[in-house]
């Protein structure tokens, strides 16, 4: 078993038919970029940098303490691309440092509806600085692309493009090295899956995160033992932005991704590469379930059935469509 393992990890990825899929994987922690190697994953494909931020008494890591986070992952990868996303605080992911803005409100407001990911990033300019700088600075040492959560509104991509293009000066004025970066967008919102070719003129990749993308489209806290059972991935309201997004970018030629809890299930392997989907990411441990599902896919096949389940409409009714094509 440890043998066939370890074949399957350098085996490529690469469907029945000759199509290649791309996967990647999830990590939180520098500590974690070993098992990206050990899973045979092809990359990061969304390194959580707000764990960099959390549990630590609201004492947050500088530019240079992030910069040596960003690096180890960076050179432990080794020239495959590195996806770091920037914090996505807030919500389920609460910083113990808490503004004055959140203090007053903490009360009043719904977490997942208020200052969390991009929206935080841009109400503290100059944290946002340090970790647009510290992420650059890793860029001189492989190959990084930079992500942004829970984009929603355009005016929110012009203030990233500003604060990079700062962050670019400022390291240049500092004699500091980097290199071009790739800059994507989490497609997590409805907002965004429906303003995608817009989103698309200013982001050279998108990343669909279903976790949230799934929360915000049915209005169902995941958390909240009441309604739990009405979350679910199979709505057709959430496939449909979920196929409708990676046909567009595809489209576009612009890179797409799903990197939410979906990515990482077998059961939708199929269906995403139905939809066209050629590049996951999931936790370093579901890569080898995941390969063995694209192994034993013909993409060209799972394309004609895709109408017949997005057509379902009712969630088991697009479950039950996917099951008898198999
Ligand atoms: C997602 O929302 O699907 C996602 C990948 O981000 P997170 O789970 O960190 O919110
Ligand atoms: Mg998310």
């Amino acid at each position: 078993e440890r043998a066939r393992l370890n074949r399957l990890r350098h085996t490529p990825s690469v469907t029945l038919d000759g199509q290649s899929v791309e996967l990647l994987a999830n990590i939180e922690m520098p500590r974690d970029a070993g098992a990206v190697i050990d899973a045979g994953a092809v990359g990061v494909g969304l390194f959580r940098s707000e764990f960099l931020f959390m549990n630590r008494g609201g004492n947050l890591p500088d530019e240079d303490e992030q910069f040596i986070a960003y690096r180890e992952v960076v050179e432990a990868l080794k020239g495959l691309p590195v996806t770091i996303r920037t914090v996505d605080i807030g919500a389920d992911k609460p910083l113990e440092r808490m503004s004055a803005h959140e203090l007053r409100h903490e009360h009043t407001l719904n977490p997942a509806l208020g200052l969390r990911a991009i929206r935080w990033s841009l109400s503290e300019p100059e944290m946002f600085g340090q970790q647009l700088r510290a992420i650059l600075r890793a860029s001189a040492f492989g190959k990084v692309r930079i992500l942004i959560p829970m984009v929603a509104h355009l005016s929110e991509v012009h203030r990233v493009r500003q604060a990079l293009d700062r962050a670019q000066a400022e390291l240049r004025a500092r004699g500091v090295p980097f290199t071009d970066v790739e800059l994507g967008a989490m497609i997590e919102v409805p907002a965004a899956a429906l303003m995608l070719p817009s989103l698309l003129r200013y982001f050279d990749f998108v990343s669909i995160g279903t976790n949230d993308l799934i929360q915000y489209t049915l209005a169902i806290d995941r958390a909240d033992e009441a309604v739990s059972h009405l979350y679910d991935p199979w709505h057709p309201a959430v496939l449909h932005l979920i196929a409708q997004t990676i046909s567009q970018a595809n489209a576009l030629g612009k890179g797409v991704c799903v990197c939410g809890e979906m990515a990482g299930d077998p059961a939708f392997t199929e269906l995403l590469l139905a939809m066209g989907l050629r590049s996951l990411s999931m936790h370093p441990a579901q890569v080898s379930s995941i390969k063995q599902r694209v192994l034993r896919c013909d993409a060209r096949a799972l394309s004609s059935y895709l109408p017949t389940v997005l057509e379902a409409d009712a969630p088991q009714d697009a479950c039950a469509a996917l099951m008898r094509q198999r």
